[in-house]
Parts: C-alpha cells; structure tokens; sequence
C-alpha cells in the first residue's frame, strides 16, 4: 500500500458524521433488500457486519481524505465474497461447476457483463441476445445486468471497473501483496492491446452468433463455471481459460503490483473505457502543482498516467477513477472532477460528489454477496459445508 501524504484539510468528528448519515440510511435500504430484516442468526450477524463495515470505511474515506485503501477493502472483499457465493450457488442448483449443453439449452447460464459488448450487435441485427442465459428472473439475468451496467455507466463510466466489477478486485488484491513490484517497467503499448481484443470478440460474435470470449478467452470461468471437457476442443479452451486466469490475474499482478488483465487484455474494460467520455467524473491532473515525481505513474494499475498525461493535465481515458494516483500524489496536484468546473474549485468537494454514487453502487452491488459469503463461512465453520 502506497503511503499517503496529503494537505486536505480533515472534516470534524461532527461534519463527517453527518456527510454519513445519507449513506448511512442509504445502504442500510440496499442491504437490508427493502424484504425486512433476516431472521435467522447468522444473517443477523452478516447484515450487522457488512452495514457496520461499509459505513466505518465510508466514514474513514471522509475523514481521512484517502479513497483508494477504503474502496480497495471492499472492492477486494467483494471479489472473494463473489466466488464463494456464487460456486456455492451453481453447487446447490446444478451439483456441480461445470456447465453442460442441456443447461445451458435452459437458458441456466447466469450473465455476466463481460458479455455486453459482444451481444449489442447481433441483438441489432437479429433482435436475438446471443447468450444462453435468463431474460427475465435468476440470480444474474441479462436485463437486470443490461440495466445495472448502463445506469452504472452513465454515473461513473469506466469507474465500473475500478469499483464494481466482481473480477477486477481479485486482481486488486494479488496486486497489494508484494510491497514493491519485481518487474517495474512495462511498455506502455499493451494498453491497446484490450482495444484490439474488443474489435476481434466483437467481429466473431456477430459473425458466428455466439460469445467468442466467454467460450475462447474469459480468463473467470476458472472461478465461475466453465464448459464440461467433454472434448479435445474444450480441453483447449480449458487449458487457454487457466492459463490466462494464473497468468493474467494471479501471477503478473503479484509482479508488477499492476492490475494486468484490465490493463492489457480485457474487451470489456476497454469497451467501458469508451463511457468515460458519457459522465461528469474524470481525474485531472494539476500540471502547474506536478513536480513530475511520477508516483502517480509507478501507482496506476491500468497504466493509464504517462508523461504525456501530467504536460496535458488528463490521464488516458482508461482511467478506472479508484483514486490510488489522487492518494500518492504529495502535491494534491491530481484530484476528482467534474467535468465543465474550474479544476481550481474546491477538490475535496468534487472527490466527494464522486464518492456518493460510487459508493453506493459499490455496498448495493457487493451488500448481498458479502452477506451471503459471510452466512456461508458461518455455515462452513459450524456444519463443514458452504451450501445452506
Ligand atoms: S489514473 Fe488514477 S484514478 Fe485513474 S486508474 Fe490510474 S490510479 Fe486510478
Ligand atoms: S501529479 Fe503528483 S504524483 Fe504525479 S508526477 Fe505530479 S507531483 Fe508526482
């Protein structure tokens, strides 16, 4: 974890309280899912965790000024609550990880985002949704994620990838547990690459009308579920899927402290990329505060700061806005935004204006998960199962 050193001045015990308090009533609706409140033990004590969690970093953002180390608890908290919750699932619907032919002819294949991009087209054209999952109903259905994806879109655009997606904080976290990275310098030309990879997923999928990516390339399916290998074809997609999941989301981010598989290969982060332009966030950078220290540039997961970026004051539109650059810099020169204000005008109030939705995204996305994994756990511990 980078050390901070800042200038902003810190609110009182009294204001922070009270800059919490729309959140705090806020996530308690989102967590507590509007039903009433669980009535069992352990999902008493999850609910309990989780909403007094989320609050206390919620609390700590605002307090501290720092927004990376608190969004990354969660984030990275989210991702292993995700795996645990939803293998747990498919084992209690179906027996198994494996996804055979005649689940997915029910349309039993849960959706995920990672699909968006390469369905809009066929979906023009045929008015079909390429992908052998729920329209209506089921714990991840295509509508449900369609809507998540372009609300979450439209508020914070590739902050989806930096704050929500369930994939990137497993990377996160393999990236913060090396304090310095064994391989530093990384060409900067692999930030196309996912641009590259999006235009070939994209092609294929209307060309065939099937998700090229998810059936050749989703480095998840190893902790999700993956096809039956039933043949020398899924053995190969198989092989190709593990290796990319050691690789790209275990083994690079360990090296670099760097988040690899958004960085250079993934066609929906560079599709989400593309929304950044459709918000009012966006990180600046200070060009007349900069000392050209280049932290910012050795912290940045995606790559997205380059030298080019503190002459022009604007990170690549890559940017994931996780607020890591705006905690390392030691001239408070990068901060929050929004777009069409003097960049001169009141930083902390910008970051949080970003930080409301962002945040309350983040608990309604990850609350249920979180609370799931954890009655889970508590399932494991006191019966030697995580299925209920
Ligand atoms: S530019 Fe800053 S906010 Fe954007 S991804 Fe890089 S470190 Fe995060
Ligand atoms: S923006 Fe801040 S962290 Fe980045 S080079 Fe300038 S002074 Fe250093």
């Amino acid at each position: 974890m980078n050390e901070l050193i800042t200038q902003t001045p810190r609110p009182g015990l009294a204001k922070t309280a009270l800059l919490c308090l729309p959140m705090a009533l806020l996530t308690f609706m989102m967590l507590s899912g509007g039903g009433g409140l669980p009535q069992s033990p352990p999902g008493m004590f999850a609910l309990a965790v989780t909403y007094l969690g989320f609050n206390a970093l919620f609390f700590l953002m605002l307090r501290t000024g720092i927004t990376d180390r608190y969004r990354a608890v969660i984030f990275v908290t989210f991702s292993v609550a995700f795996v645990i919750s939803f293998i747990s699932h498919l084992i209690e619907a179906r027996g198994t990880m494996a996804l055979t032919s005649e689940t997915m002819l029910a349309g039993g294949t849960p959706f995920c985002h990672m699909v968006i991009p390469m369905i809009l087209i066929p979906l023009a054209f045929t008015k079909t949704v390429i992908f052998p999952g729920t329209i209506i109903g089921g714990f991840a259905s295509i509508s449900s994620m369609l809507v998540l994806w372009l609300g979450v879109s439209l508020a914070v655009g590739r902050g989806f990838c930096g704050w929500f997606c369930f994939f990137g904080g497993l990377e996160d976290g393999f990236s913060r547990i090396f304090k310095k990275p064994v391989i530093r310098n990384i060409n900067l030309k692999w930030r196309w690459l996912p641009f590259g990879i999006l235009g070939l997923v994209v092609v294929t999928a209307a060309l065939t009308l099937s998700p090229t990516y998810c059936e050749w390339l989703c480095p998840f399916k190893a902790v999700t579920e993956f096809n039956a290998v039933t043949s020398t074809l899924v053995l190969v997609q198989t092989i190709i899927f593990v290796s990319l999941f050691i690789g790209l989301v275990i083994v690079l981010p360990l090296l670099t402290k760097r988040r690899t598989q958004c960085a250079a290969f993934c066609p929906f982060g560079a599709f989400q990329s593309l929304t950044n332009k459709l918000n009012v966030f966006e990180i600046r950078i200070d060009p007349a505060s900069c000392t050209k220290c280049q932290r910012c540039i050795q912290a940045c997961p995606v790559l997205s700061i380059d030298q080019k970026s503190l002459e022009t004051g604007k990170p690549l539109f890559t940017c994931l806005k996780c607020g890591k650059c705006v905690d390392v810099c030691p001239n408070k020169a990068i901060r929050f935004h929004v777009k069409g204000t003097p960049l001169t005008h009141e930083p902390e109030i910008m970051r949080r204006l970003f930080l409301y939705p962002a945040f309350l995204i983040l608990a309604t996305m990850a609350g249920g998960n979180i609370q799931d994994a954890i009655v889970r756990i508590i399932s494991f511990i006191t019966t030697g199962s995580f299925i209920k």
